[in-house]
């Protein structure tokens, strides 16, 4: 066979992109190639890197990667599954070859000038990335919302000191309780966290008063879970129906704002409706389910949440007018906090939690049942974090999610990894229910999903109020008035 150099044979000619498959005869190749690589510097090379077909050619390997640096090429491995890797000469002989993770791989050879710039950064420790706005992350490559987890971790640990901070706690809520029908208020979802802090308050003898906010979209598992739930733990409960023309003007508004806080009308109304229960019943403690340590924490760029925004999308993109809708805003938190007193619990915070044998319990003490993903219990929601965030803004709650059970050792970083390389699966069913329960035709909805993307910083909020209030929010998370969790979300190394 004649064998002849590349350069000989095509002499000076532009090359962009070289692509080789040659068994271990890709030194000689190279070594033909000298002056067309120097020629054009932003030549691309991608070639088959198998210790074995080198070794069989009589290559040594440790001089054939040598020699691939003195190109002055950047050497990156090309995976099938995940994003391009920068990679040096020590991590290819440790990871590549016979008996090794990998027989051969892809190498992709470029100008070092321009390396290869991953189109996300994932954190390395969780699986946040830069789908997320206002990531940062340190010299570790670790992102803010672990960082904020161990802050978190530290103030509410899970050791003996829990149990007695635990039972401290619970013996001044019943201590205000005295006398009262309730001792506290507890928001009910349906789903696992909110029907497992009942279940643990109960337990541990608090007279909790369960309050549902339906606005319409409860699946009729959820609606089961929270009757049975009640019911085994002889809990009282309250359920406020939202007026439903005002919320679906409401959530129709957010949807023509373009914003990716869409569900915000729900949250807002929750904590509304828990504090005026709390206030009009004398009751001093209301209980939030969030769970730093299974939930994560939210990234403000993803879901930012008051009741002026509310307002202010209303006034702009809703026709009805807003009477009944249990808003928040800066003169009823005044009135809950400091006129009723009211404050909220992270309980969940306070006590060990591992989902997965919580379901178990709650299936086998109180009829409760799984809905089939992460605040699925409503259909809006299931909705809002199946189709329209991926669609339309490329947001993956499953991300927060993941991250929080990779932090708290509930799943690994690969299986993590792995899952979110799949879409997050949606029914097409239930888009047409949600259009068909909005009122809304298909034509409506391609110009809101198409419309370009908006965010919070487009629409009056009580934001650069927040902002200018820093020092005094400071002092209120100091002395414990700001719950931690939302002074992190908003004011975390910012
Ligand atoms: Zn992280």
């Amino acid at each position: 066979m004649e064998i002849v150099a590349l350069d000989e044979y095509l002499g000076n000619i532009k090359v962009d992109f070289v692509k080789m498959d040659i068994q271990g005869s890709e030194f000689a190749a190279l070594k033909g190639m000298e002056k067309m690589i120097e020629n054009n510097p932003k030549i691309k090379i991608l070639l088959e890197y198998s210790p074995l077909c080198l070794e069989e050619s009589g290559v040594n390997l440790k001089i054939f990667l040598n020699y691939l640096n003195s190109l002055n090429l950047s050497m990156n491995v090309l995976w099938e599954d995940k994003p391009m890797q920068p990679v040096t000469n020590e991590w290819l002989l440790q990871n590549c070859g016979v008996k090794k993770k990998n027989s051969h791989l892809n190498l992709f050879l470029q100008n070092i000038e321009e390396p290869y710039k991953p189109k996300i950064m994932i954190c390395s420790r969780c699986v946040s990335d830069t789908t997320i706005s206002d990531i940062v992350f340190n010299q570790e490559g670790v992102c803010q919302f672990c960082l904020m987890h161990d802050l978190m971790a530290k103030k509410y640990p899970l050791d003996e000191r829990s149990d007695r901070e635990l039972e401290a706690l619970v013996q001044k809520i019943k201590a205000s309780g005295k006398n009262k029908r309730y001792d506290c208020v507890i928001g009910v979802s349906g789903g696992t966290d909110s029907t497992y802090m009942i279940y643990v308050a109960v337990k541990a003898g608090l007279r909790p008063l369960a309050v549902h906010f339906d606005n319409g979209w409860n699946s009729e598992i959820a609606v089961r879970n929270i009757q049975n739930a009640t019911k085994a733990l002889n809990v009282d409960l309250e359920t406020v129906v939202a007026d439903w023309e005002e919320f679906k003007d409401l959530q129709i508004a957010f949807l023509k704002a373009s914003v990716s806080d869409a569900e915000i009308p729900t949250d807002v109304a929750i904590h509304g409706v828990l504090h005026d229960v709390a206030a009009k019943e004398g009751i001093k403690y209301v209980f939030f389910g969030h769970s730093f340590r299974n939930e994560g924490i939210v990234p403000v760029s993803w879901t930012y949440m008051e009741g002026k925004y509310v307002n202010s999308i209303h006034k702009k993109f809703g026709h009805k007018k807003i009477t009944s809708f249990p808003n928040i805003t800066l003169w009823t938190l005044f009135y809950y906090r400091v006129i009723k007193g009211i404050q909220c619990i992270p309980f969940v915070n306070y006590f060990k939690y591992d989902k997965l044998k919580v379901k178990k319990l709650l299936e086998e003490a109180l009829g409760w049942r799984y809905y089939g993903g992460h605040h699925h219990e409503s259909l809006y929601t299931k909705f809002f974090q199946s189709y329209y965030l991926p669609k339309k803004f490329n947001i993956d709650k499953r991300i927060l999610e993941y991250s929080a059970f990779i932090r708290t050792g509930l799943m690994s970083r690969e299986e993590a990894l792995r899952e979110l390389n799949a879409p997050y699966p949606y029914e097409e069913d239930a888009v047409d229910y949600v259009l068909g329960k909005l009122g809304l035709s298909r034509e409506e909805f391609n110009q809101i999903m198409s419309a370009p993307r908006k965010s919070f910083h487009d629409y009056p909020t009580y934001y650069p109020l927040l902002r200018f209030l820093k020092p005094f929010i400071y002092v209120g998370f100091k002395l414990g008035f700001v719950p931690e969790i939302i002074y992190f979300k908003y004011f975390y190394k910012t």
